[in-house]
C-alpha cells in the first residue's frame, strides 16, 4: 500500500493533536501538586502520541487482553506523561487526572501496575524495564502470541549495567518483538548527562551489542512515525528508537527553566504556560 502526500499529512494532523492533548493533560496534571516531572512529560509527548495513537495493538476497556502489546515505563516518575497518553488513548477517563498524586488515587507520583490500568510494571527502581521486556517478549514469542513489547527508558538508565546485560540477552535471542525507546534529554537527576557518565556514542553501543538502531529528533512527529514504521517492520534482531527530546518542549517557560529535573512552577506560572502551549498549537 502506498501512503498518499494527502494521507500522510493527515496522520501528523490527527498525530499533532493527539500530542497537544497529552501535554495539555499534563500540566494540568502538574499544577494538581505544583512540582514535579513536567518538563519530562512535555519532552516525551511525541513520542507518546505516537505510541498511543498508532502503534501499540490495544483494547482500551480491556487493559488486561492478552493479545495486547505491552508498553513499559521503566522510568517511574514520567508516569505523568503516562497518565496523559493513557487518558488520550481512553484507558482511563481524562477527568481521573485530576486525582494525580493524591491520597487514594488510582494515579500515583511514580508508576506502580497495582495502581493503574495500562501500567505494566512498577518502574523507578531505574534500570530494570528492559529486562523485564526482554522477558516478556521471550514468554511472548514461547506462546506464539505476535504482541509485541515496547519499552520506554531514560538515558540515565544507560548508566545502569543491568540495562547492557539486558541489551546483550534481548540481541542473542534475536527477540524483534521488542523495541527500546531512549529518551535522550541529555540530563538527569545529578545533572547533565554528559558530565555525569558519558553515554556517547549511544546509537553505535547499541548497534555494537547487535540492536538495530535508530535516531531521530524525538520532538519530530514525521521522523518519528517513519522510525516507528522501519522498526515494526525489521526482522531478526531487536529495535531501539534513541530520541533527542527537548526538556519543557512547546510550553517556553518551562523550556529555559535552569532546574529541569523536578520542575517547580509557581501557581501564577501554570496558567502562562498553558496559553503559551496554546499559542505554540495555533501557529
Ligand atoms: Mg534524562
Amino acid at each position: 500500500m502506498t501512503t498518499t502526500v494527502d494521507q500522510q499529512s493527515a496522520r501528523l494532523a490527527r498525530l499533532r493533536d493527539a500530542a497537544h492533548r497529552i501535554r495539555r493533560h499534563a500540566i494540568d496534571m502538574g499544577e494538581v501538586q505544583g512540582q514535579g516531572y513536567i518538563g519530562q512529560a512535555l519532552g516525551v509527548a511525541d513520542i507518546l502520541a505516537v505510541v498511543y495513537a498508532e502503534q501499540l495493538r490495544l483494547r482500551p476497556h480491556d487493559p488486561h487482553w492478552d493479545g495486547r502489546d505491552r508498553f513499559l515505563l521503566s522510568i517511574g516518575h514520567y508516569a505523568i506523561a503516562l497518565y496523559a497518553a493513557l487518558a488520550e488513548a481512553g484507558v482511563i477517563d481524562p477527568d481521573e487526572l485530576q486525582t494525580y498524586g493524591s491520597d487514594g488515587s488510582r494515579l500515583p507520583m511514580s508508576g506502580m501496575a497495582s495502581y493503574t490500568p495500562g501500567m505494566e510494571i512498577s518502574g523507578g527502581s531505574l534500570g530494570h524495564g528492559l529486562a523485564v521486556a526482554t522477558g516478556m517478549a521471550l514468554g511472548l514469542r514461547h506462546r506464539g502470541n505476535p504482541a509485541r513489547v515496547y519499552n520506554l527508558l531514560s538515558d540515565g538508565e544507560l548508566d545502569e549495567g543491568s540495562t547492557w546485560e539486558a541489551a546483550l540477552g534481548c540481541a542473542h535471542h534475536g527477540l524483534d518483538n521488542v523495541t527500546a525507546i531512549v529518551d535522550v534529554n541529555a540530563l538527569q537527576a545529578d545533572g547533565p548527562t554528559a558530565g555525569v557518565l558519558r553515554t556517547e556514542p549511544v546509537a553505535d553501543k547499541w548497534r555494537a551489542f547487535g540492536w538495530h538502531a535508530i535516531r531521530v529528533d524525538g520532538n519530530d512527529l514525521a521522523a518519528l512515525t517513519a522510525a516507528f514504521d522501519e522498526l515494526r517492520a525489521h526482522r531478526g534482531s531487536p529495535g531501539v528508537l534513541i530520541c533527542d527530546t527537548r526538556i519543557g518542549c512547546g510550553v517556553p517557560l518551562l523550556e529555559t527553566r535552569e532546574k529541569a529535573h523536578f520542575m517547580r512552577v509557581e501557581a501564577h506560572e501554570w496558567q502562562i504556560a498553558r496559553d503559551q502551549l496554546e499559542e505554540g498549537y495555533r501557529k
